[in-house]
């Protein structure tokens, strides 16, 4: 049977619409609160070169943390093997800005995708890079082919100027010797490409290098086929936080989520899909967007662990 993308997302983007009015808009960050909660975008890039999309799949929303899979593809692309000895690659079972388990674990983060991990994995993009956030930006450009997609300054400042949470756990961990730089200058790097502005079509265009062991379609490399697959194993691990099993059981994908709404899956060997909606669960996960990557992947046969 071959399947008809375009009536599927059209179908799921009409099924997830009562869910729009659930959950909270991120509100931590001024410049997110404003978001109406009614929005709501689903787009699909395959490897072979097309994209889909259905809603507001062209509208452009705060990355927020859909930004660390593209800092730790870089990290990793310049760093190697030695980034581990900095961030671990195990689920943190707590909220994404949690500091409880800095103490224990002597300042070395769970894993990349909680916020002290990705703060350190701006530490380094902050030794190897001048301006970190232009670095994180090119390598979205690079993935898009095209120099269209920018940081929005305001969602920037807006972050930036409450950024207590964010400071505490960097300079913890700079007190156990894992933050090298300014924390003043991390956090500068981190809340500007966390700012990054995509649409659903962007998103899923630029998350292909991970259904494709790391190159870029048609035939960009841009990380290393061992860095693809490990990003796609945290993803499913530890791309959703505290409900990362949960979406693992519901969806069976590597998944990333953000507090602007966006949640990026991986299909390998297949496609990228990612879907929008404002409203956020207790977790910070968006609640249609999950539903409707749930769905999705339910109708193409797309878990990673079924059997055909
Ligand atoms: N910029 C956000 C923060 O640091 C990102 C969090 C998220 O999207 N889960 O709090």
């Amino acid at each position: 049977m071959t399947l008809d993308l375009p009536t599927l997302l059209q179908d799921i983007a009409a099924d997830v619409r009562p869910l729009l009015g659930e959950g909270e808009v991120a509100s931590y960050i001024p410049a997110l609160s404003r978001m109406p909660r009614d929005r709501f975008g689903i787009a699909v890039a395959t490897i072979d070169g097309r994209v889909y999309g259905a809603g507001d799949s062209g509208h452009r929303f705060s990355i927020q943390s859909l930004s660390k899979m593209y800092a730790l593809a870089l990290a990793l692309q310049r760093e190697g093997d030695a980034l581990w000895q900095r961030v671990g690659r195990e689920p943190s079972g707590t909220p994404f800005n949690s500091l409880v388990q800095l103490e224990r674990e002597r300042g070395v983060p769970r894993n990349p995708f909680v916020n002290a991990g990705a703060l350190v994995v701006t530490d380094v993009l902050c030794r190897r890079y001048l301006q970190p956030e232009r670095a994180v930006l090119e390598f979205v450009h690079r993935l898009l082919g095209e120099a269209d997609v920018a940081i929005d300054a305001e969602v920037a400042r807006s972050e930036r100027g409450h950024s207590d949470r964010n400071a505490a756990i960097a300079h913890f961990m700079r007190s156990f010797g894992n933050l090298h730089g300014d924390v003043g200058a991390v956090l500068d790097a981190y809340c500007a490409q966390c700012a990054i502005a995509m649409s659903c079509r962007e998103l899923a265009r630029a998350g292909l290098f991970l259904a494709a062991d790391g190159v870029q379609p048609p035939g960009t490399r841009v990380v290393d086929a061992l860095a693809a697959r490990r990003i796609n194993a945290l993803m499913l691990t530890c791309g959703a936080y505290d409900a990362a099993g949960d979406l693992a059981c519901r969806i069976g994908l590597p998944v990333k989520t953000g507090v602007g709404g966006g949640i990026v899956a991986v299909v390998p060997g297949r496609l990228c899909v990612c879907a929008w909606a404002p409203g956020l669960d207790a977790n910070g996960n968006s609640i249609a967007a999950a539903a409707a990557i749930e769905r999705f992947a339910t109708a193409i046969g797309a878990s990673i662990f079924a059997a055909d």
